[in-house]
């Protein structure tokens, strides 16, 4: 079977075939959130794709390690991220809180909504504020390098000089004029000496709170730098995949190339990989236009955009009918298509176990199989592959009503189809399934309870009925035994 991938790279404009700088290995980063407010769902479109890349490079056989930071601290608002107040200071000023308490609580808001839409975690969380150190230590190389200069404390990247021999725009392929006349006159301007020279390190304010001693000045690394920093740590100065939203390609990770450049000649990642954004009415979501929906309010359905709820799974499925890289209007009515699409291919899924084979065959499952890996292997085609395994899902409608025959190999193949692409490579699940699970799951904790009580060993008795209760069930010992209800 043909298993070539190819990525599109935003580096080159072009599908690409990927090769794996140390195969079976992949190493691969992405830009993650700014943990100062809940998570929209735009953000969550773009985890979930790095999530179907995730999953599909583990699928073949390679071994991932995918590094996704949280940004912390040094995040400024304005569109470069390094004017401005910290994002995170800003609101924990307003709360009346520590800093920490704000980034405390959106992380975990942040983990617990990718675990609710299926994503599986990275295998390195790195922060922003647990890497000064390796911050400061490349803001000292580049300067030695020539490529960096301090004013009064604040280290600024000469973009000029890096671009008489580099490329600074190689990425986001802009004219320097153009981007000098673009660039609005926001604080620190006056500091730097180009319009596009952008900061490493900024001094900080008597009043700002996230501050740390460095060589220059109290102070606190700038944005761009955690990821140049981080990246090279885990992965190494030349990684595979370098991945994140499409609006982060033209400053983020342009000045990312820079940093890197200048400090070891290398360009950090061989493939750019960049995630189209989720719109409302046609525009981008976004936290500061105030149109963006929280998760929360989508699976309640408590959006005056929405006349209903919707499940998680219908939202991950309802992404996954996109290519990653258009972009993917939100509206009730493509919520309600999903929806039905979703449950469609999921009936079908539970129909597979009672399905039987025939001596002989009318369908050869290895050809829809290589159409499945085709349209994975084009550049993550999930939309393609969702076809296909509709195609599937219709199969497996016909066997059960005895109009199409499929013997055992066939069906076998069907099966792991099935599996490998619905559960594994898109990460769906059977939310009804999990439901209806669900009380057979409590019998079998309140069983193993019960053992432990006859042991006498109370402490494992106690431990169980106390973290059910902190998961809302509560337990009930009678005369007849244990009974469970929800709380
Ligand atoms: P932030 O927390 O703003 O740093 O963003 C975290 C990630 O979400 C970045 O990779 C952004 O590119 C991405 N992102 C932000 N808005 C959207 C959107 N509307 N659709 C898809 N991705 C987005
Ligand atoms: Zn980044």
């Amino acid at each position: 079977m043909d298993q070539s991938l190819f990525i599109y790279n935003t580096l080159t404009r072009k599908k690409e075939k990927f090769e794996a700088l140390n195969p079976p290995h992949v190493g691969m980063y992405v830009c993650g959130p700014t943990v100062y407010s809940d998570v929209h769902l735009g953000n969550c479109r773009t985890f979930m794709s790095f999530d179907l890349v995730f999953r599909y490079l583990t699928h073949l056989g390679y071994k991932v390690r995918y590094v996704r930071n949280v940004t912390d601290a040094g995040h400024l608002e304005g569109d470069a991220g390094d004017q401005g107040e910290d994002k995170i200071s800003k609101k924990a000023k307003l709360a009346q809180l520590e800093p920490m308490e704000i980034v405390q609580k959106y992380t975990v808001g942040f983990h617990d909504i990718m675990q609710v839409f299926n994503v599986l975690p990275p295998s390195i969380e790195p922060t922003a504020t647990g890497h000064i150190i390796e911050q400061i230590e490349l803001v000292k190389v580049i300067l030695e390098h020539g490529y960096a200069y301090e004013v009064d404390g604040s280290i600024y990247f000469d973009v000029e000089k890096y671009n008489q021999n580099h490329n600074y725009s190689i990425l986001n392929r802009r004219n320097l004029e153009d981007m000098i006349n673009n660039t609005r006159d926001l604080g620190g301007q006056d500091e730097k000496r180009g319009a596009l020279d952008f900061a490493l390190w900024i001094k900080a304010k008597p009043e700002h709170l996230m501050k740390w001693p460095s060589p220059w000045s109290i102070g606190f690394p700038a944005w761009h730098l955690e990821c140049s920093a981080m990246s090279a740590k885990y992965l190494g100065h030349q990684f595979d995949i370098h991945g994140g939203g499409i609006d982060l390609m033209p400053t983020h990770h342009t000045n990312e190339i820079a940093q890197n450049m200048a400090a070891c000649d290398k360009m950090p990642a061989n493939y750019w990989v960049h995630t189209n954004m989720l719109t409302v009415n046609g525009q981008k979501m976004s936290k500061s236009l105030g149109n963006s929906f929280l998760p929360q309010e989508l699976f309640e359905g408590n959006h005056t955009l929405l006349n209903k709820g919707y499940s998680p799974m219908t939202v991950r499925f309802f992404m996954l009918q996109a290519h990653y890289r258009s972009t993917l209007d939100f509206s009730n009515e493509a919520m309600e298509a999903s929806e039905k699409g979703f449950k469609r291919l999921m009936n079908s899924f539970t129909l597979l176990d009672n399905l039987n084979a025939s001596s002989t065959t009318e369908v050869e499952i290895a050809l829809l199989q290589q159409r499945c890996y085709d349209a994975m292997n084009d550049d993550f085609n999930s939309p393609v592959l969702i076809a296909e395994l509709f195609e599937a899902s219709r199969i497996i409608n016909s066997v059960y009503d005895n109009k199409l025959k499929i013997d055992a190999k066939n069906l076998e193949m069907l099966k792991n189809l099935m599996n490998d692409f619905i559960i594994d490579v898109l990460g769906l699940k059977n939310e009804q399934a999990a439901n209806d699970d669900l009380p057979k799951v409590l019998d079998m904790i309140v069983g193993l309870r019960n053992g432990a009580k006859m042991n006498k060993d109370y402490a494992t008795s106690d431990r169980i009925r106390d973290g059910l209760q902190q998961i809302g069930f509560q337990l009930k010992d009678g005369k007849e035994g244990t009974t469970w209800s929800k709380m």
